[in-house]
C-alpha cells in the first residue's frame, strides 16, 4: 500500500515538474515564479504557488533552467542555459539577454590574489523597445 502511494505521488510530482518546466520553456521571456504559477494553474488547477517555487528551485539546482536574480524583485527563470548575462530595463522592467563575446567568469577567475567561485551580474539599461521610444 505504502509503495503504491509513494509511486502515485512521484508520478504526480514529476508530472507537475514537467508542466512547470514546459511553462518556462514555452515562455519567450524570463518568467517569475508567479507567472509560471499562473500558466501551470490552467492545466493543473490544484497546484500551489509553494509547489511551483519548490520545483523551480529544484530544476535550477539540476541546471535544467537558470535562475536570474533581480535585486529588489522576484527571481526570474530562464530556459536558455547557454552562457549569457542579463540586463534589466529601467523603464519597463523586462529582463533582456546579453551575449558577451568572452565569458566574464574566466576573467574573474584569473584575478590574482583571490579565488572567485561564482558571481551574479545585473546590467541596467533600456531594452530595444524602450530605447526606440526614447529616440522618438
Ligand atoms: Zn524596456
Ligand atoms: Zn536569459
Amino acid at each position: 500500500m505504502i509503495s503504491i502511494k509513494k509511486w502515485g505521488d512521484r508520478v504526480k510530482y514529476s508530472r507537475q515538474r514537467e508542466l512547470i518546466r514546459e511553462a518556462v520553456n514555452q515562455s519567450g521571456e524570463h518568467p517569475t515564479a508567479d507567472a509560471v504559477y499562473q500558466k501551470v494553474r490552467q492545466k493543473e488547477p490544484t497546484i500551489s504557488l509553494a509547489t511551483v517555487y519548490r520545483n523551480l528551485n529544484q530544476l535550477a539546482e539540476n541546471n535544467m533552467i537558470r535562475r536570474v536574480v533581480v535585486p529588489g524583485d522576484s527571481d526570474h527563470f530562464d530556459r536558455a542555459m547557454e552562457y549569457h548575462e542579463h540586463m534589466i530595463c529601467t523603464r519597463c522592467g523586462s529582463v533582456v539577454d546579453v551575449w558577451p563575446e568572452h565569458p566574464l567568469f574566466e576573467q574573474f577567475q584569473a584575478l590574482p590574489g583571490i579565488c572567485c567561485t561564482g558571481y551574479e551580474l545585473v546590467l541596467y539599461g533600456l531594452c530595444s523597445e524602450c530605447a526606440d521610444q526614447k529616440e522618438q
